[in-house]
């Protein structure tokens, strides 16, 4: 790289966490883990150049990689201290679980297509994310074997919390997930279980409008 192209890469990085800090993310731990991770890592090649930039972008399998305001947004949210076990459903690119990696003690993400699974493993890897596993599998099932998790974070749309998920979730976890249908106006809502003495109760806060791809059934018969 040319210190012309390493002086705009530092230029597109400050613009990148001044926009999180614009957006209302104030959270340092979370602002430093998004300083940490380089988006750049984990987009196609073919969006190196949007790479900083403040939107989703197209990943393969028709899939997405979220916004980084998004990312940090949910990752604010999800409350996660250095002792917890967090998962995650739909690896995507990996970047989310790169973001994770950073605050948890370790994180399991599930991804239902094979492609995306072995890339985003591989990019972990390089990146020296040791605390990551990628699951190739149906994140509606959750990952039963290494249940509870402290936090789950679900970052493709569905109209309600899958039961496996909210069983997997410790007493007193947080679940953040982009609830809606598949094409109309889908919130972000933070779930936190609690046990009373009449059962377990899941308490529901909605936050902000989103735009996610479909949480859908099963692991894909595409690669
Ligand atoms: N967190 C990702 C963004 C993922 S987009 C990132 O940081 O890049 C949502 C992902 O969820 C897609 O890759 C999609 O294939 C996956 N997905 C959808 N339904 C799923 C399911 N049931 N189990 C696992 N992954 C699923």
């Amino acid at each position: 790289m040319t210190s012309e192209n390493g002086q705009q890469n530092d230029i597109d990085r400050a613009g990148f966490l001044l926009t999180l800090r614009q957006r209302g993310i104030t959270d340092q731990t979370v602002l430093r883990a998004m300083e940490q991770v380089s988006r750049a890592d984990f987009v196609a090649s073919g969006s190196l150049a949007k790479a900083q930039a403040d939107q989703a972008l197209p990943i393969d399998c028709g899939q997405t990689i979220s916004q980084p305001y998004v990312v940090a947004y949910m990752t604010e949210r999800l409350e996660v201290k250095p002792h917890h076990r967090v998962l995650e459903i739909g690896t995507g690119s990996g970047y989310q679980a790169a973001v994770l990696s950073e605050l948890a003690r370790e994180v399991v993400s599930i991804e239902r297509f094979r492609t995306l699974a072995d890339q985003a493993r591989e990019k972990l890897k390089t990146g020296a994310y040791d605390n990551v596993e990628v699951i190739h599998g149906d994140g509606m099932a959750g990952c039963p074997d290494r249940a509870p998790f402290d936090r789950i974070i679900v970052t493709a749309a569905a109209e309600e919390a899958p039961a496996a998920l909210v069983e997997q979730l410790a007493d007193g976890g947080i679940m953040i997930m982009p609830r809606g249908p598949h094409n109309g106006p889908q919130h972000i809502v933070k779930l936190t279980k609690r046990q009373t003495p009449d059962g377990v109760v899941l308490d529901e806060e909605r936050l902000i409008a989103v735009r996610f791809v479909p949480l859908l059934p099963g692991r894909s018969r595409e690669l």
